[in-house]
């Protein structure tokens, strides 16, 4: 590869001081702003390039949803899913319940803002005959998808999200009272909470953003994991809604399937090209890593991967 990623990293973490680490959620507030990892997975060549601070663990927060979005439909089937959830951008803050007042809605606009990943969430607490442990099942398959036995529960941030989470809460509330939500609120706010917990790597998101950008086949043993067409509708949503309020602008500047989480995290997909995975905690306003898209913005430049172009 003729890039030269420790050059990116040492040019790119100084733009971390035009961020702040999220504060809504105690425990993010903790964290060390001053961090840029990057890993890439390479489908051609099957091997991970890493560089910064690729193996420090931090929350995934966001991109728990894309994880549980396969996972739903992995079990429940397309059709089912979308019943429940929109795939529309919605122009508002990814916690707002105002959108769904003033639109009137009858589901939430799209499976990445945050009340449509609590009725997907819910979905997959509500077929509790068949998966009585849904977490569990949760963090078995982010543990398979992500190829990281290693990938676990923060208990600290859990509890810290639970503690705090009052707009999430109120989402689900509203959802529920619309009757949009069959599962039971609380179990279903657990789980979200739980998957928003998971410590993940900006390895363990390269491998993620691998399986999606090959198809929905883990490279690293050839096995199909997940649809063809889940890995394809999941890439078109990661496009045009992966990173908030800014999905518009970076579907232009990066032309690749992005999903951002407010720990910090970004996942892309270059689709048969490669998984990318990136960490950096300071977050611009909308809640993307900045220091995190400047160097995902090189790296997708420096390789040729802007799928427009
Ligand atoms: N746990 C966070 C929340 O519910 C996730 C938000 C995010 O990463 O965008 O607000």
């Amino acid at each position: 590869m003729n890039l030269d990623l420790n050059n990116l990293i040492k040019e790119n973490l100084p733009k971390q001081t035009q961020g702040k680490v999220a504060s809504y959620i105690p425990a993010l507030a903790e964290v060390n702003p001053n961090q840029l990892g990057v890993a890439l997975y390479d489908l051609k060549n099957k091997e991970i390039i890493q560089a910064g601070d690729s193996d420090v663990r931090f929350a995934i927060e966001s991109i728990s949803k894309v994880i549980t979005l396969l996972w739903a439909i992995k079990k429940l089937g397309m059709q089912e899913v979308f019943t429940h959830v929109g795939s529309r951008q919605t122009g508002f803050a990814f916690n707002s319940i105002l959108n769904m007042e003033i639109n009137k809605l009858k589901h939430p606009m799209n499976p990445f803002v945050n009340a449509g990943a609590i009725m997907t969430t819910s979905l997959i607490v509500e077929d509790k005959k068949r998966d009585p442990e849904p977490f569990a099942e949760i963090l078995d398959f982010a543990q398979e998808i992500c190829n990281d036995p290693d990938l676990y529960l923060d208990d600290v941030i859990y509890h810290s999200e639970r503690r705090t989470g009052n707009l999430d809460r109120s989402l689900a509330y509203y959802m529920k009272s619309k009757n949009m939500m069959i599962a039971e609120v609380e179990p279903s706010l657990d789980t979200y909470f739980e998957q928003c917990s998971m410590m993940v790597t900006a390895k363990s998101l390269a491998n993620l953003g691998a399986v999606l950008a090959n198809d929905g086949i883990k490279p690293w043993d050839g096995e199909r994991l997940i649809s063809s067409e889940s890995a394809t509708y999941t890439k078109s949503l990661m496009m045009t809604t992966g990173l908030y309020n800014q999905s518009g602008t970076y579907s232009r500047l990066i032309g690749v399937p992005t999903k951002s989480g407010v720990g910090g995290g970004l996942v892309s997909a270059a689709p048969h090209e490669y998984g990318i995975g990136v960490f950096s905690p300071a977050l611009d306003k909308e809640g993307n890593s900045v220091a995190g898209l400047a160097l995902l913005q090189d790296i997708v430049d420096g390789l040729g991967l802007d799928i427009f172009k």
